[in-house]
């Protein structure tokens, strides 16, 4: 952040929302109005319009500590758009509101802006309106996405079938141990502020807590082998409550292998230096903004040998066998969800 700290109050509300978005510049084609009327207006030519908005609440979404604000304003963005891709639908268009204390300044919102505009030139989304206004505590940011599909393309998340494979993109678990160890410095930082962190040889965790990317990738992957997901969902509770969801809407059960569950190294060796099980932090870790989606056998063979790290991970099973884990010793296990919170102790 930079040393300067001019008060919001210099600005006002109008010249402030001026200040942060005068440098977005809209490039949808869909985008018929933008910022500085009353609504924004968008034109998907026939197309269903898909809609989804997330509310973040500092001290309970993100820890400034070791959230830079750039990092938090993408990933706002980012959480948004996944579930727009989750819907096997493109994003276009997002609205960002805030709730701001005034200790933040003007210099802080720029960085926080930064990391919007970022996710917005690389997803190429436009911002086009958003709300602004005061908060006696911190920081609250809501963003709202909206994208569009044709109706046909659409995937939900209660299309699974029996016999339908288990596809995941990715690796899983990252982003959960990254914010193990963003927390683990900050209490070292808190007892000696003089311990500078000990981050930099952990890049590739911290970075899929601090900067996660949504899966744009696959989605187009996807359309270019003509592949439709029966069901689709991102993993941002953990691997094993987002599968309980697919499987509950559909009235199936599943059968994942564990030894398929994709894993990086590093997630790996992190997880048995924290004592944590490997296998229970892909599982149950959250926050990866990966996608989870079942695809009929039919589309499986289209899956094989493509550049493009998706891994079947299991098959979805009649509903009378519950919801279970091969381990690598051929043990069944039930899978337990617990969402990342509750997982977190
Ligand atoms: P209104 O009085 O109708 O709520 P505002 O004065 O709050 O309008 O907003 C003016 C314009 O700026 C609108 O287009 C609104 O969508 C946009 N806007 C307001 N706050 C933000 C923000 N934080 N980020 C992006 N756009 C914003
Ligand atoms: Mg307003």
């Amino acid at each position: 952040m930079s040393e300067k700290h001019t008060p919001l109050s210099s600005l006002g509300e109008f010249g402030l929302i001026d200040h942060l978005t005068n440098s977005f510049e809209t490039k949808q084609q869909s985008t018929i109005k933008g910022i500085g009327d009353d609504a924004a207006v968008i034109n998907h030519e026939g197309m269903c319009t898909v809609l989804s908005t997330d509310l973040l609440i500092e001290g309970v979404h993100f820890d400034l500590s070791f959230m830079p604000l750039k990092h938090l304003g993408y990933k706002a963005v980012i959480v948004n758009l996944s579930d727009i891709y989750a819907m096997n639908a493109s994003p276009s268009q997002i609205t960002i509101s805030l709730a701001i204390s005034n200790r933040f300044s003007v210099e802080a919102l720029d960085e926080l802006y930064a990391g919007i505009k970022h996710a917005c030139d690389t997803y190429g989304v436009d911002l086009v309106g958003g709300d602004t206004t005061s908060s006696s505590t911190g920081l609250s940011i809501s963003v709202t996405a909206v994208g569009a599909a044709k109706k046909k393309d659409l995937v939900y998340r209660n299309g699974a079938k029996e016999g339908d494979f288990i596809c995941v993109s990715g690796e899983l678990g990252g982003a959960y141990i990254g914010l193990q160890l963003l927390n683990r410095e900050k209490e070292v930082f808190l007892e000696n502020p003089k311990m500078q962190p000990k981050l930099d040889e952990h890049k590739y965790l911290v970075g899929r807590q601090l900067k996660p990317e949504a899966r744009k990738d696959v989605i187009a992957y996807l359309r270019d082998f003509d592949i439709h997901p029966t069901a689709m969902i991102d993993v941002s509770d953990g691997l094993s409550s987002d599968l309980m969801h697919l499987c509950r809407q559909a009235d199936v059960g599943c059968h994942v292998y564990e030894a398929n569950v994709p894993i990086n190294n590093e997630t790996y060796n992190q997880a048995l230096e924290f004592n944590m099980d490997p296998i229970t932090t892909a599982l149950s870790g959250g926050e990866d903004y990966e996608l989870l989606f079942t695809v009929s056998p039919s589309d499986e063979s289209k899956l094989n040998g493509q550049e493009i790290d998706i891994t079947v991970i299991g098959k979805i099973v009649a509903k009378e066998e519950g919801l279970m884990l091969q381990t690598r010793a051929n043990h069944l296990h039930e899978l337990v969800a617990q969402g990342w919170n509750s997982f977190q102790k």
